[in-house]
């Protein structure tokens, strides 16, 4: 329906095809250019190697209208980008001498001579637009070749955003015409991937704008909308639409709108409402109070938590009767009930949360498999719990476990 602008990246640097670095400039610069109705179609990584990289510039001038490369702007002999460059598109480089003049400035101003190798960097391609780099050296470029945009960028990200911002953005969006592209996310707890589906299908299946996709992430589903539009406000009525009538469809089941964690949309209600919370956690270790206090400013409703692995350590720390450990094992609804209601006498807070599980590998029984949780949730005038079968490895099962707890207590917040 809409024609867009298609783009592609090419991040460059041997780095970054080791388990060492991770190119993250395109993720950032792809939702960029999304947010300014250019589609980014392919990125390459390619490393400081002269054969790939030319050949990477010509089969991307060949295909897309716009062409981003970062890296490789350095002084050293493996920064390649300029040279290849001017290479692949057939152009002279020369030397500028404004731009060596303020690179010169650069290190004067930091009290050193510039060395040598770094006039390197004041060599500029035929024809393009030099983009001044206050936060470094290298400065960027932006070339017209035949109608195609193909834009260098310097490869540290605290140097290439804020030359984007500045220098490329409304250049690109200039050639991008109105067209706007916008995204949104929505996380559900609580469901699997099918019933999410089985649900929403036959609601998202009627646009082909927006276009929905759903990704299944831990122990959450996320519903993902991309929808375009020939302004800002026209993509995002056109997401409004749809987005409206899956969240009428999932209720309470969606917890997050804008790409907010579990653990911040419990803490925010917790904070809003003026309660505080403890925790008591055997299978998941601490996981819970680690992901409750990962959250900045939990310190006003995240009052303790403790890890009672040991059946001893559940009666010492929460008050849990021997008998109740006895009689139903460690891992049943009314040891779990114990520890939430001994959690919460003990810190004195609203609620108490507490988990108790089977994580395996090892530990399941017929009665109990590997999975078998129960989570409870203590307030001032009821213990409610809830017994979970949970899939998974050990790190996947303790994971799920802290979620469905954390979602326990979402829900009552409601
Ligand atoms: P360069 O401009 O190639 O000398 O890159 C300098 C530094 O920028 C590298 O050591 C990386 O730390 C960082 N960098 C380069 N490319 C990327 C990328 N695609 N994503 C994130 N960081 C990068
Ligand atoms: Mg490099």
């Amino acid at each position: 329906m809409f024609e867009t602008l298609t783009a592609e990246i090419i991040a460059i640097g041997s780095e970054l095809l080791a388990p060492d670095r991770t190119d993250t400039n395109s993720l950032w610069l792809t939702e960029q250019l999304n947010r300014h109705g250019i589609e980014v179609k392919l990125k390459t990584i390619v490393g400081d190697d002269d054969a790939r990289l030319e050949e990477a510039i010509k089969d991307a001038v060949r295909r897309s209208k716009v062409v981003i490369t970062t890296g490789g702007l350095g002084p050293t002999e493996d920064d390649i980008t300029r040279k290849i460059t001017a290479r692949a598109l057939g152009r002279r480089l020369l030397l500028d001498e404004q731009v060596l003049a303020e690179i010169r400035q650069r290190f004067q101003s930091f009290g050193v001579t510039m060395p040598e190798r770094n006039s390197r960097q004041a060599m500029v391609i035929e024809d393009a637009v030099v983009l001044p780099n206050p936060n470094g050296t290298a400065p960027g470029m932006f070339i017209d070749h035949n109608g195609t945009a193909i834009v260098l960028l310097p490869g540290p990200p605290r140097e290439m955003r804020p030359m984007f911002e500045n220098h490329v953005a409304e250049r690109l969006a200039g050639r991008a015409g109105s067209l706007r592209v916008v995204r949104r996310m929505l996380r559900v707890a609580g469901m699997g991937e099918s019933a999410v589906d089985e649900k929403i299908a036959p609601i998202y299946t009627q646009y082909d704008n927006p276009v929905t996709t759903i990704l299944f992430n831990q122990s959450e589903i996320e519903i993902h909308f991309t929808a375009r539009g020939r302004t800002e406000k026209e993509a995002n009525d056109t997401l409004d639409r749809l987005s409206t009538q899956i969240e009428e469809r999932l209720g309470n089941a969606i917890f997050s709108f804008a790409g907010e964690k579990m653990e911040e949309v419990v803490g925010l209600k917790l904070s809003l409402g003026g309660y505080t919370v403890s925790v008591a956690e055997s299978c998941t270790g601490g996981l819970l109070a680690q992901r409750l206090t990962e959250v900045p400013g939990s310190s006003k409703y995240f009052i303790e938590g403790v890890v009672t692995y040991a059946n001893e350590a559940k009666t010492r720390a929460l008050g849990v009767e021997p008998i109740l450990l006895l009689e139903h094992g460690a891992v049943s609804a009314p040891v779990a009930k114990a520890m939430a209601e001994g959690i919460r006498n003990r810190a004195g807070t609203d609620f108490g949360l507490s988990i108790t599980g089977i994580a395996g590998p090892g530990g399941g029984t017929e009665e109990k498999p590997v999975g078998t949780v129960f989570i409870a949730l203590a307030d001032d005038v009821k213990i409610e719990h809830r017994k979970l079968h949970l899939p998974g490895d050990r790190q996947l099962i303790r994971w799920r476990a802290s979620q469905a707890a954390l979602d326990l207590l979402r829900r009552r917040l409601l």
